[in-house]
């Protein structure tokens, strides 16, 4: 029987909603209208798309955006004096510096710079160790939307066997950590590979639930993938026959219990969750 397919766009859809909600509570109870900040350094195509996206969302949200367009040749003391006044900008709850960022400015010291209550990516090292002390103040965007869908499906998580497959700082690490804490939503027995990992196939196949993030187009086949396993596809790969996830989905769906689509799974979560992060600044920066 075909996967159940785990429908991101659906979910973001009611998650988007139920912030929208919250929004309007907070502005009747006195709250500032929540506003992020985007900053976009460049002209990549994808990045543009991403930003606007990401403002829309917002909008539609009920939360004010922001966007500060700088060129290619933007010098990284010029970036960090923007990021420096949108910090002290009390209007301003939540700073977006859209990646990747020119190559001439060092992305480390530009997102260290950005005051860790309007990180709403949290990519601040220290929303990041609150995270891993399992005291978040933010969750990444990214592994919060797989989360949800996972938990939003009933998808059982503790005690399972769960394989994220990408070590980076802004998917699979992340994901691992909110997946392993002690406590609802975690739980689980946590394996993380990497382009290193030996006999790749044999460990996958021992997931319950396997998440994918490499950026790899269709690198997870069938045989990959344990009967009935549920397959969360991360990916986002541009190819000649369309956007493709790292799962090769049509394959894989016939093996896996659910699955989760490209376009129209992780996407749309991952934005949703922004919007999270931003009313939750907002909040924040009222109690402080
Ligand atoms: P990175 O390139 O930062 O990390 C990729 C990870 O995959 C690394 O840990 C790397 O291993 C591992 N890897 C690469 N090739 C292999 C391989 N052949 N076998 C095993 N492991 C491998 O990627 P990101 O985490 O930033 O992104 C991953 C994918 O997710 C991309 O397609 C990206 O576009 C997408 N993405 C989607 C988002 C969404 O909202 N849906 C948000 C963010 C990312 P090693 O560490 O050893 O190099």
């Amino acid at each position: 029987m075909p996967a159940t397919i785990l429908d991101g766009k659906a979910l973001a859809e009611k998650i988007r909603a139920e912030v929208a909600e919250e929004v309007e509570t907070f502005v009747q109870s006195g709250g500032m209208i929540p506003c992020l900040a985007a900053v976009l350094v460049g002209d990549d195509p994808g990045s543009q798309v991403y930003v606007r996206n990401k403002q829309r969302a917002c909008e539609k949200a009920g939360i004010r955006s922001i966007l500060h367009k700088l060129s290619a040749e933007t010098t990284a003391a010029e970036l960090l004096d923007l990021v420096d006044r949108l910090n002290r900008d009390p209007a301003v709850h939540g700073i977006l510096v859209q990646l990747p960022l020119p190559k001439q400015i060092d992305e480390k010291r530009v997102l260290d710079a950005v005051t860790p209550l309007k990180d709403v990516d949290c990519f601040h090292p220290e929303n990041v160790g609150l995270m891993v002390q399992n005291r978040p103040r933010f969750l990444p965007c990214t592994p919060h939307g797989v989360h949800e869908l996972l938990l939003r499906h009933q998808v059982p998580i503790a005690g399972a066997n769960v394989v994220v497959l990408g070590r980076s700082d802004i998917v699979g690490k992340p994901m691992a950590i909110l997946l392993m804490q002690r406590g609802p939503g975690g739980d689980a027995t946590v394996t993380v590979c990497h382009s290193r990992t030996k006999n790749l196939p044999e460990v996958t196949r021992r997931a319950d639930v396997l998440i994918v993030a490499i950026g790899r187009a269709q690198f997870v086949t069938a045989a990959m993938v344990q009967p009935g396993a549920t397959v969360i596809d991360v990916g986002i790969n541009r190819t000649e026959a369309g956007l493709v996830g790292d799962v090769d989905f049509a394959a894989v769906k016939e093996v896996a219990g659910r699955i989760s689509p490209v376009p129209g799974g992780v996407g749309p979560l991952t934005i949703a969750m922004l919007l999270r992060n931003t009313l939750t600044a907002a909040r924040l920066q009222t109690e402080y």
